[in-house]
């Protein structure tokens, strides 16, 4: 029943304390491990409690980072300028180069875990498990692309008559910006300037307004790593500062992860620029669904339902926004998770014991409140007072379809019948997002078909849907969720670069 604790359910959900022995995590080298000699960015990379206890201590006693002064719009065209002036030295380096400060990048990452850790718990709002996952994320966004670089940018000699020699070569196109969301603002932020930067561009990296401190933080540490501190210039500022960068001359590139409105809105400033064609690389949001059918193994589908609902207070674009769950089993599977639901515990970021913090800002939590008001939940936990709200479940009506990415710890529900499934499938391609997609079944043909039909970027079956992992799963979706390529995988560093064959007659 809701509220029961026959399992410790935060545990299984948050902190498995045996990864060897978790479902979710046999013991096989996974990328993190690979990367990080670690752990990887969805499973939580301790299982020792004094380890933790001690990593707790250390980003308590952690100073609070330093104010970060916006840009005033004189200060764009200054950055743009000493960009342009870095960019071709950066470019010619070797690459062997680049992809060292990079990895040395990823050491410091690691080795500064207390201080970033405290930052993004202060700034914002990251529990401590989403912390330590997002630093490794962003350790392996490093690691990843410096080899990606390796793989892709010494020339290649390819085919041709004899006496003719063809020598093919992606190299950096000059001055990418980066623009980053507040909800990975270490990840993210690492992940976009790390691809531009490894292949040869300099970059000029836009924060979002929400969380500056971190992203001076992380750019400190890579001019610490070898990054030239003109190769690599914070931004920091809101719209304005936004609007003036995708007018500046010499811009070449932009890469952008936030909403899709925005997405459309650069893309639309792009477009209006004379000169060359600037290209845009958007991931954006998305309607994220799980379907769940009557085969699906309970237990299961609560944590992971809980965890692709709830973790990050949502706050992540990957998230589950609605479930659909076949009828038969609908009120005994929401029951479960209202009962999983009921056991989170709401709290500051920098608390050991909680595992869903803060809402960002109050314009968000008014925005979150607003969508509730317009509905009646069929269940809501308890928050405490302050930038919280209690995950929320909210039963839509049959013909009600849900259009819009809602942020935040509110998961949507609706009921099918055996056999419509068709028509589950098309309700969700029909609001146009494809981010992420989740389904719960055990019968193969089920899975077969469903994965076939599924609009989505990243499909997850039989797992939670969040937490896509550098490199095993390249992350990002289709139609109104992005453009493409995706992160963390092997097409994404070949839309930061120009290329260029010279054909030599010997
Ligand atoms: N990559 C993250 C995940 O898979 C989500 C990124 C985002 O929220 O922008 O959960």
């Amino acid at each position: 029943k809701a509220g029961d604790k026959d399992v410790d359910v935060e545990e299984v959900l948050f902190f498995p304390d045996d990864l060897e022995t978790s479902p979710r995590h046999p013991r096989i080298p996974l990328p993190g491990a690979l990367f990080g000699g670690r752990l990887n960015s969805n499973g939580v990379e301790w299982g020792n409690e004094a380890e933790l206890d001690a990593l707790a201590q250390a980003m308590y006693d952690a100073p609070d980072a330093p104010k970060v002064k916006p840009f005033a719009a004189k200060d764009v065209d200054a950055a743009m300028t000493r960009a342009a002036k870095a960019a071709p030295a950066w470019r010619d380096l070797p690459v062997a180069t680049r992809a060292a400060a990079l990895r040395r990048g990823a050491d410091l990452l690691e080795e500064e875990r207390p201080a970033l850790m405290a930052t993004l718990a202060r700034e914002a709002g990251k529990t401590i498990d989403d912390g330590i996952a997002e630093i490794r994320e962003a350790v392996d966004f490093l690691r990843y692309y410096a080899d990606e670089a390796e793989g892709l940018c010494p020339p290649r000699d390819l085919p041709g008559p004899t006496g003719e020699l063809n020598r093919w070569q992606a190299r950096g196109r000059g001055v990418f910006v980066t623009v980053a969301p507040w909800n990975f603002p270490l990840a993210i932020f690492l992940g976009q300037t790390a691809a531009a930067l490894s292949v040869g561009n300099a970059v000029v990296a836009k924060p979002a307004p929400q969380t500056p401190r971190i992203a001076a933080q992380a750019v400190a540490l890579l001019h610490r790593a070898g990054v030239p501190e003109d190769a690599l210039i914070l931004a920091p500022g809101g719209v304005e500062i936004g609007r003036a960068l995708m007018e500046h001359d010499v811009l070449a590139g932009v890469a952008f992860t936030g909403s899709t409105a925005t997405a459309k809105a650069i893309n639309r400033a792009l477009a209006d620029r004379d000169g060359p064609i600037v290209p845009l690389i958007a991931e954006t949001g998305g309607v994220n669904a799980m379907i769940v059918d009557a085969t699906a193994l309970p237990e299961q589908v609560t944590r992971d339902v809980v965890a692709s609902a709830f973790r990050s207070a949502g706050q992540r674009c990957s998230a589950c926004r609605i479930l659909y769950i076949q009828e038969d089993v609908a009120d005994r599977m929401l029951e479960m998770i209202q009962g999983a639901a009921a056991t989170l515990t709401l709290g500051d970021g920098m608390d050991l014991a909680t595992d869903v913090g803060p809402i960002i800002d109050q314009d968000a939590l008014d925005r979150l409140h607003a969508h509730i008001a317009k509905h009646k939940p069929r269940w809501q936990g308890k928050a405490p007072a302050g930038l919280f709200l209690p995950p929320t479940i909210i039963e839509l009506g049959k013909d009600e379809v849900l259009k819009e990415e809602v942020f935040g710890p509110i998961l949507h529900v609706k009921r099918w019948k055996a056999g419509q499934i068709d028509k589950v499938l098309d309700e969700i391609a029909s609001t146009g997002f494809g981010l992420t997609f989740g389904l719960h079944s055990r019968i193969d043909a089920t899975i077969a078909h469903v994965t076939a039909q599924a609009t989505a970027g990243n499909v997850y079956v039989n797992r939670n849907q969040i937490g896509a992992i550098v490199g095993s799963q390249p992350f990002g979706g289709h139609g109104k969720s992005g453009t493409g390529p995706k992160a963390g995988g092997p097409l994404y560093l070949s839309r930061f670069v120009e290329e260029v064959v010279i054909s030599t007659d010997t």
